[in-house]
């Protein structure tokens, strides 16, 4: 539970800590969450089309995005099948 990114909720599988970037939203931690909030950052990568980030590790076979936002409490209502609409 430790292990979800903030900003995502992607198992990171280790602690979070400084210059850490989540393999998944792109957050580096210590930089990115250092001039904007976790919600603010969530904000912009959704807006972003809520791209995996890593291009050396990719998403698990099963990854859902709407479990990993649930994960760190965020209400997400589907829109339609390409459109989220995430409430913190
Ligand atoms: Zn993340």
């Amino acid at each position: 539970m430790d292990n979800l990114c903030p900003v995502c909720g992607y198992d990171l599988k280790e602690p979070v800590m400084d210059s850490l970037i989540c393999v998944c939203c792109g957050t580096q931690y210590g930089y990115h969450d250092s001039t904007a909030s976790h919600a603010e950052l969530r904000e912009r990568w959704m807006s972003g089309g809520a791209k995996w980030h890593s291009r050396r590790i990719l998403p698990p076979p099963d990854w859902s995005l709407v479990n990993q936002l649930r994960s760190i409490g965020c209400e997400v209502i589907l829109v339609n099948r390409e459109q989220l609409e995430v409430v913190v």
